[in-house]
C-alpha cells in the first residue's frame, strides 16, 4: 500500500502555515503530535451541541455527555487490547498515570526497605514520582543502566531484582534516545520474580499495534496528546485485579460511593480513579485520534516513519562532525544530535528562524545527558505527516548553521 502524505498533510491544518516566512517544518512530534481536523471538530461539536458535565445529570446533554465519555473508554479499550473498560482510567497525560500508580501502589504495596527499578533512560515524569516514593516509605531507588549505543542493559536485571523489588518502572521507547525497549522480555522477567511493571508509553503507545494483554503489562501510560490527541488528557492501563488492590490517589466528586463524616466509600473501578469533573471533551476527542489513527493505518504509518527515521540518519551523518546520540539496535523516528561545539541552543534558534520547529535541551531526561557526559542535544522527532523533502531542509539547515559558526 502507498502511503500516502499529500492526503494525511491535508487533514493536519497547522501544518499548511509559514512560520518566519517560511513553509512551517515540524520535527517536535515528541514533545507533542499535531492534531488532525476530525479531532479539532470533535472538540467544536461537543461544545457547541453537546456540552454537559457527566454521570450527575438526567437530562439529555448529559447523557448524551457521558455516553461520548464513556464509548471513548471503549474506544481506548480496543485500542489497546484491555480486557475490560473498567481497566481505562482517564487521567490528564502520562505523568498523572505514571504518578497514579507511584502513589496508589505505593501505598499498597512498597513499604520500608522494599526497592523500586527505574531505567537510566527515563523521562523525569518516571523518575520523580517514584524517588518521592521512596522518599515516603524509605524504600530504595535502583537504576537499570543503558549502554552507549542506548541499548538498556536487560541482563543486569537478573542482579538488580531481589525478592525486595516490588516494581519496575521503565518507558516503551525513550523521547531522547528513540530506543525502543524490549519491555515484553523485561515485563516477563520481572514476572518470572513476581515483581509489577510500569511501562511508560508516552512515546510507545503509537509505536505499532498496542496490545497490553500480550505484553503481559501491569500498568501502561498513555499520553493522549502525543498521539494526535488534545492535550490534558491521558490514560492509565492497569490489570484490574491490581487497580482493586490499590487505593484512590485523589479524593472528591464521582470517585466516592457513599460519604459521610464518619466514613466514605469509593466507587467501582473505573470511577474510584477519576476524582473531579473528568476531561469528558477531551476523552471524546482522544477517541477521534485514535480512529483517526486507524484509519490512517498504525503498521504503515510506522513503516513510513522507519524509512523517514533511515533516511534522515543517513542524511544527518554527510554533515562533517556531526554525532548522533542514540544508536541502539531497534529505534523510533527520534533523532538526537550535536553538531561539533554549537550549542543545541544556537542551532535551534537558527533553525528555526528557517521554519523547522525542533526541540533542544535535555528532553527532560538530565540522567541520559549525565550519561554522555553532555548539556543536551538537537531532537529532531519525526511523525508521519513528514516528508523527506523537509528531511532535506534540516540538513540544509543544519549545514548554514555549521557554516555561520565555522
Ligand atoms: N514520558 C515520556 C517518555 C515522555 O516523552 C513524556 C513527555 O514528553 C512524558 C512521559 C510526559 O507525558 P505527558 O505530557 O502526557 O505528561
Amino acid at each position: 500500500m502507498v502511503f500516502n502524505v499529500d492526503k494525511i498533510r491535508s487533514d493536519f491544518p497547522i501544518l499548511s502555515q509559514q512560520v518566519h516566512g517560511k513553509p512551517l517544518v515540524y520535527f517536535d512530534n515528541g514533545a507533542t503530535t499535531q492534531k488532525p481536523k476530525c479531532v479539532l471538530d470533535t472538540i467544536e461539536h461537543f461544545y457547541t451541541k453537546i456540552n454537559a458535565n457527566i454521570h450527575r445529570g438526567v437530562h439529555k446533554l448529559s447523557d448524551e455527555s457521558t455516553k461520548a465519555y464513556e464509548q471513548a473508554r471503549e474506544t481506548v479499550r480496543q485500542f489497546i487490547n484491555a480486557k475490560s473498560t473498567c481497566e481505562i482510567i482517564f487521567t490528564s497525560g502520562a505523568t498523572a498515570s505514571i504518578n497514579l500508580v507511584a502513589f496508589s501502589f505505593g501505598e499498597a504495596f512498597v513499604g520500608e526497605g522494599d526497592e523500586v527499578i527505574v531505567s537510566e533512560m527515563e523521562h523525569h515524569s518516571n523518575i520523580v514520582p517514584w524517588q518521592l516514593l521512596c522518599e515516603r516509605k524509605k524504600a530504595k531507588l535502583k537504576v537499570l543502566p543503558f549502554d552507549d549505543n542506548g541499548d538498556l542493559m536487560v541482563e543486569k536485571l537478573d542482579e538488580l531484582i531481589t525478592n525486595r523489588t516490588k516494581i519496575i518502572a521503565v518507558n516503551h521507547v525513550s523521547n531522547s534516545l528513540g530506543t525502543v525497549n524490549p519491555i515484553k522480555q523485561i515485563i516477563a522477567k520481572a514476572h518470572a520474580h513476581g515483581v509489577k511493571v510500569l511501562v511508560d508509553g508516552a512515546q510507545g503507545a503509537k509505536h505499532g499495534i498496542l496490545d497490553v494483554q500480550d505484553l503481559d503489562a501491569d500498568f501502561y501510560a498513555i499520553s493522549g496528546h502525543k498521539i494526535y490527541g488534545p492535550t490534558g488528557i491521558g490514560v492509565l492501563y492497569g490489570k484490574q485485579e491490581l487497580l482493586e488492590q490499590i487505593p484512590p490517589w485523589q479524593g472528591g466528586g464521582d470517585m466516592i460511593a457513599t460519604v459521610s463524616f464518619e466514613k466514605t466509600t469509593f466507587n467501582e473501578l473505573p470511577f474510584k480513579f477519576e476524582a473531579g469533573t473528568a476531561n469528558y471533551i477531551g476523552a471524546a476527542a482522544l477517541a477521534t485520534a485514535l480512529k483517526y489513527y486507524q484509519s490512517v493505518g498504525i503498521e504503515a504509518a510506522v513503516r513510513y516513519e522507519n524509512e523517514l527515521l533511515e533516511y534522515a540518519t543517513q542524511s544527518l551523518l554527510t554533515i562533517n562532525g556531526l554525532r548522533i546520540i542514540g544508536t541502539a539496535k531497534e529505534k523510533t523516528s527520534i533523532i538526537s544530535f550535536l553538531v561539533g561545539n554549537i550549542h543545541p541552543f544556537d542551532m535551534g534558534m537558527i533553525l528555526d528562524k528557517m521554519g523547522i520547529a525542533i526541540r533542544t535541551g535535555t528532553h527532560c531526561t538530565e540522567p541520559v545527558m549525565a550519561h554522555f557526559g553532555i548539556d543536551g542535544t538537537v531532537r529532531a522527532s519525526l511523525a508521519f505527516y513528514n516528508t523527506k523533502e523537509e528531511i532535506d531542509k534540516l540538513v540544509e539547515g543544519v549545514k548554514k548553521v555549521k557554516m555561520m559558526f565555522a
